[in-house]
């Protein structure tokens, strides 16, 4: 689809595939998602010549689809899994201290009504509860929960429904950008030497003559070149794909993957003005989310069966449906209809099958399988114990490497690695470096609320995007394009491996999903600027255009 003799992107990503087909890699990682990435920084840290490819963009696949929470792990404690509190809570801790940018603690209300199923335990037992969590998670002490009488409930959130209200437990959640955590991690990797390529498929694997599986035969899904990568060690982390490798593979034997779908609805804060985030109980009993965030509300999700095509999993009527009937009986005086729905996203969890139980009932645990040929398969797992997983996984690789007399690597060192753009110092310095860069990005023609949205994006990259500022003004404007949106399409073009506008429009910037109006008046311009620095062709531009237009529902 690229083509002509577009300048230094084209450059850059030709001869990322040079070195991905010429040199033999240590280890090579199916798949780009948040599993992916973190094996791929884990690896790579360790000293592992490392490449990781995705057939799609970095995060496209359920990584860039979920709830977009670092959860502490509640819901284990409804299941008495004691153990798994406690550790889900550490790396929830450690996945913010890494990239204080990226997740943010927010409150969050858990309403207690008398008719539901937290109603039983009474405000004492669900006080316990959570009180046993914070222990068992480590929770900090100054996020540590609060229980509120139903009047304090409810002049936090007015919009609750105050029928059978008897208080709520307010507790802490880190919300996160799914897509931009696995991109900060990606460039983390390649900042230490990993090469990371999107859009190149893995389609066949390549084996030596003892059946030991020696690399992929893989395809750049923009220029449709071929090319094979020699690896010594191949790590499928293909999320709800992972059984297709299997199957390339000739070992998709024991546990298989259950996909279930889950959907989430937009609305704008005008339409849906929540001021707290709220964990509540759905209708049919399920627990369901409804989150503000930069002047939007989402809500979610569902939890059914899946049996589609992963790369999109839809959303139909009866899923919006569930939704908006949920977030009205949840917040009655809102009255919400399907047309407020500004925005929607789905995605499916690919989880370990266990027979005869529902799909809310399925653990989200994660295992790790090897194959006769050596196939490392990682599968399950959430997008908090990403690091967890890729130390377990690099374990492995470490392990087998020694097996087989190959160099030997050190242990684990993530627990303490900043991810790309976390370099301001810890958490406690965000806030001090945030007021500094958003006076730089004042000086430098920005609003305010604009200059610290940057910075909260991109941390301590956000330098980087100011260059661009300082520098390409005129041309902006020759797009016609706000400076800020600018000089961050400039940065992901350089720095973040946008490809496509979709890359760009949907996961670097989150555009599609939390300022669609913005999304649908700029989309034209990205795609000017994006046709100048790949060489795309009238015709390339045209069909970009009619794709994205297809994607933001204006078609
Ligand atoms: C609705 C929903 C809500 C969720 N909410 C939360 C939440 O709030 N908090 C939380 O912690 N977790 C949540 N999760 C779970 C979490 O999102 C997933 O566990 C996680 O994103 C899975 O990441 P992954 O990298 O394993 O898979 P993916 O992100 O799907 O990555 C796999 C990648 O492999 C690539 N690939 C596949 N085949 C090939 C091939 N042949 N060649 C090259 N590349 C290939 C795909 O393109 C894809 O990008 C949620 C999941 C869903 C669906």
């Amino acid at each position: 689809m690229m083509g002509g003799n577009g300048p230094l992107f084209v450059q850059a990503r030709a001869s990322a595939i040079r070195r991905l087909s010429e040199e033999v890699w240590d280890v090579l990682i199916i798949g780009g998602g948040i599993t992916g990435a973190g094996i791929a920084l884990d690896a790579v840290s360790r000293g592992m010549k490392t490449a990781v490819i995705d057939m799609q963009d970095f995060a496209a696949g359920t990584s860039s689809r979920s709830t977009k929470l670092v959860h502490g792990g509640l819901r284990y404690l409804r299941q008495f899994r004691v153990g798994m509190v406690a550790e889900v809570g550490r790396e929830r801790a450690i996945v913010y201290g890494n990239a204080p940018h990226v997740t943010v603690p927010i409150k969050m209300l858990l309403p207690i009504y008398r008719d539901g199923s937290f109603g039983k335990f009474g405000i004492p037992g669900v006080a316990a509860g959570l009180w046993l969590y914070d222990r068992l998670a480590g929770v900090r002490r100054k996020e540590r929960r609060r229980m509120l009488d139903a009047r304090e409930t409810l002049r936090r959130e007015p919009l609750l429904r105050e029928a059978g209200l008897s208080g709520s437990g307010m507790y802490v959640e880190y919300r996160t950008d799914d897509a931009r955590l696995t991109i900060e991690v990606v460039k983390k990797a390649v900042t230490l030497g990993a090469v990371a390529l999107n859009h190149v498929k893995a389609v066949e694997l390549l084996y030596s003559a003892t059946r030991r599986l020696a690399g992929v035969a893989a395809e750049d899904r923009i220029s449709g070149e071929r090319f094979d990568i020699r690896a010594q060690q191949v790590v499928n982390a293909a999320g709800p794909w992972v059984d297709d490798i299997r199957m390339l593979d000739r070992s998709r034997q024991g546990k298989t993957i259950r996909l279930t779908k889950g959907v989430h609805l937009v609305f704008d804060q005008g339409r849906f003005p929540l001021r707290h985030a709220v964990y509540f109980e759905a209708p049919d009993g399920r627990m369901m989310f409804a989150i503000p965030r930069n002047g939007k509300t989402y809500i979610g999700t569902t939890d059914t069966d899946f049996a589609g095509d992963p790369a999109e999993p839809g959303v139909t009527m009866e899923d919006r449906h569930v939704l908006v009937e949920a977030a009205n009986a949840m917040f009655p005086s809102l009255q919400l209809t399907i047309g407020d729905v500004e925005a929607e996203w789905s995605g499916v969890r690919p989880l370990i099958d266990e027979a005869g139980k529902s799909p809310s009932e399925i653990s989200r645990k994660d295992e790790l399988f090897r194959s006769p040929s050596g196939l490392i398969t990682i599968a399950g797992g959430k997008l908090t114990g990403y690091r967890k997983m890729a130390e377990k996984v690099t374990d492995l690789l470490v392990r087998e490497a020694s097996r087989h007399g190959s160099a030997s690597w050190g242990s684990c060192v993530t627990r303490t690695l900043t991810l790309s753009g976390g370099d301001f110092g810890d958490e406690a310095h965000f806030p001090a470096y945030v007021h500094k860069m958003m006076n730089v990005g004042v000086s430098l023609g920005l609003t305010e609320r604009t200059a610290s949205a940057l910075v909260h994006r991109y941390g301590s990259n956000v330098q980087e995007v100011f260059r661009h500022l300082e520098r390409e003004v005129t041309e902006s404007q020759r797009h016609g394009l706000p400076m800020d949106l600018y000089a961050s399409l400039q940065y992901g073009l350089e720095k973040e491996m946008v490809v496509l506008p979709s890359d760009f429009l949907v996961r670097r910037t989150g555009m599609a999903l939390f300022d669609i109006h913005a999304a649908r008046a700029h989309y034209r311009g990205i795609i000017r600027v994006m046709a100048d620095a790949f060489g795309w062709t009238e015709a390339q531009s045209k069909a970009q255009e009619s794709e994205m237009a297809k994607l933001l529902g204006l078609r």
